[in-house]
Order: structure tokens, then C-alpha cells, then sequence
């Protein structure tokens, strides 16, 4: 009989938040593979844990993920955790759970928290439907391109941003869906420096600018979708934005369309439409 391979979600900031079950599924399992096996251990010991660890991260997941099926098929039992969060989650064990899943090893969760659920929760931002994006291309330039493809996303999104690219991204983000447009920066969460900055793109940008502090730590941006604009206030904005057109060019009309408007500038110029 196969072991089962339970993937289980660790805390993102304040360990009361490992649950009982995954207290008791790591403290049964034969090993456990963990991103970074310092932290894994150091995690483990708080609570009085001691498991055989393995590492299993960007660099080794092919390698490790076929030994660790070798492993399940033989009988063993194995937990997968990431170094904070939900595994697979903008981190690694994508590749297991699926040579697991195919060769029939029983694959079973161990819920708990993940950075974006968390953000959504407490953002004030509508989450009845959302798409998750993950971390942007670090590329100025593809990231300015993966933000304009979700110009006209109308579900709220969820970034996570490094710390020394957050200023960057949201300069980035007020370009493409104008500076007004509601969204929450969620900081440090379940730790000591939580905060909660909106609350839209530019008053996050403001506050980062103003205080250092602001910049530091793990963050998750959550900005809202698209509001369909009304049919009038299209045509209204259209309108004004050709009238810009005739005597500056369009980059600089869209733009004082946009602010006029409150709509986003792509609805003007660089999105599908041009200014049609
Ligand atoms: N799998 C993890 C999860 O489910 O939460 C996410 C891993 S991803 C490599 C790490 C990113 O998640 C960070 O760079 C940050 O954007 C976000 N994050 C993690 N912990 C956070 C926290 N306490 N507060 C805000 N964002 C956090």
C-alpha cells in the first residue's frame, strides 16, 4: 500500500496559527519535505516535533519529487510544507502532488493560512470573485506588459511584491488602472507589524513614500477589478478624450481623459478600443 502524501499549510506569521491536525500529521509521518529545512526545523521544535527532513525546493524539485514517489509507492508517509503559507502557492511541490496524483499515492490536505486568502479577508475589497496573480515579472518591462493585459480584469487581484519592487510595481499599476482605483496593501500579516495601507493605488504609493518603514517586510496587494463603467460615461469620456486628441497627442489626452473621467486611461488609449 502506498504511504499518503499530506501537504500542509504552516503559519505565515504567528505560529498559534499551526493547527492541531497539522500538529498531529507532521508529528506521525516518516519524514517531511520542507523548502528550507532550517526554518521547517525550527518550526517543528516549537512545538515539540522531531521528523527526518528533507529539502525540497526550486532547485532540486525534480530530483527530490522522484525520490519522494519512490518513497509514498514503497509505504511512507510524507508531509510537504513550504517555509510559510500553503505549499505550491507561489511555491514549490507542484510536481509532486502531480506524479502523486498520477501514480495513484493518496494525496491529502492539511489546510490553513495563505498570504493571498488572508489579504482578501481583511482588504474591504469585494472577493466574491477573484483571480490570484502571483508574484509579476521582475522585468520592468514584462511587468508593464502582464499588468496592461489585465487592464480590463473586472475580478479584484491579488499581487504578491518583494519589498525593493513594491514602489516600482505600483507606479507601474496606477499606469495601467489609474491612480484612484481601490486596492489594500496587506503587510506583515499575523505579525508584530501588521498594517493595512489603502486605500486606493496612489495613498499606498503616498504612504510608502513618506515613511521608509512603510517599504519593509512581506506585503500582498490587493486591488479591486474593473467596475464596468456606465455606457454614458464611456461615450462622455470617449468623447472628451478625441477632443484631447485633435490638439495633444494621445498618450497625453488619455491621460487627462483619465483623470477627468475617473475611468482608466487604457479605456481611451492602449487598450483594445484606441479611442474609438
Ligand atoms: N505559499 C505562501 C502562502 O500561501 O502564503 C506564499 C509564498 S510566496 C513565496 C511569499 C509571498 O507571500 C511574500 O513575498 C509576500 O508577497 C506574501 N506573504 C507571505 N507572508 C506574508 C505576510 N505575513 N504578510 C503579507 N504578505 C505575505
Amino acid at each position: 500500500m502506498a504511504g499518503t502524501l499530506w501537504v500542509i499549510a504552516t503559519p505565515i506569521g504567528n505560529l498559534e496559527d499551526l493547527s492541531p491536525r497539522a500538529r498531529t500529521v507532521l508529528a506521525a509521518v516518516d519524514a517531511v519535505l520542507a523548502e528550507d529545512t532550517r526554518r521547517t526545523r525550527a518550526l517543528l521544535a516549537s512545538v515539540g516535533i522531531e521528523r527526518p527532513l528533507l529539502s525540497l525546493h526550486e532547485h532540486n524539485e525534480r530530483k527530490r519529487s522522484n525520490e519522494a514517489l519512490a518513497r509514498l509507492q514503497g509505504g511512507e508517509s510524507l508531509a510537504l510544507v513550504s517555509d510559510a503559507g500553503t505549499p505550491l502557492i507561489s511555491d514549490p511541490g507542484f510536481r509532486l502532488v502531480r506524479a502523486a496524483r498520477e501514480v495513484g499515492v493518496p494525496v491529502r490536505p492539511v489546510p490553513g493560512p495563505s498570504a493571498a486568502i488572508v489579504a482578501l479577508s481583511v482588504a474591504g475589497i469585494p472577493c466574491e470573485r477573484f483571480c490570484f496573480e502571483g508574484f509579476l515579472p521582475a522585468a520592468p518591462i514584462r511587468r508593464k506588459a502582464r499588468l496592461s493585459e489585465l487592464a480590463h480584469e473586472t475580478r479584484t487581484m491579488v499581487f504578491f511584491e518583494a519589498p525593493q519592487r513594491i514602489e516600482a510595481m505600483l507606479e507601474d499599476a496606477m499606469a495601467v488602472f489609474g491612480e484612484r482605483r481601490r486596492a489594500c496593501l496587506a503587510r506583515e500579516l499575523c505579525k508584530l507589524h501588521e498594517t493595512l495601507l489603502g486605500p486606493d493605488l496612489l495613498a499606498i504609493a503616498e504612504r510608502l513614500r513618506l515613511d521608509p518603514e512603510q517599504r519593509l517586510g512581506e506585503m500582498t496587494l490587493v486591488v479591486a477589478g474593473l467596475d464596468e463603467p456606465e455606457p454614458r460615461a464611456m461615450a462622455e469620456g470617449k468623447r472628451l478624450y478625441r477632443l484631447l486628441a485633435t490638439e495633444l497627442p494621445p498618450a497625453r489626452a488619455a491621460k487627462l481623459a483619465a483623470s477627468f473621467t475617473g475611468l482608466p486611461r487604457a479605456c481611451f488609449y492602449g487598450g483594445d478600443g484606441d479611442g474609438d
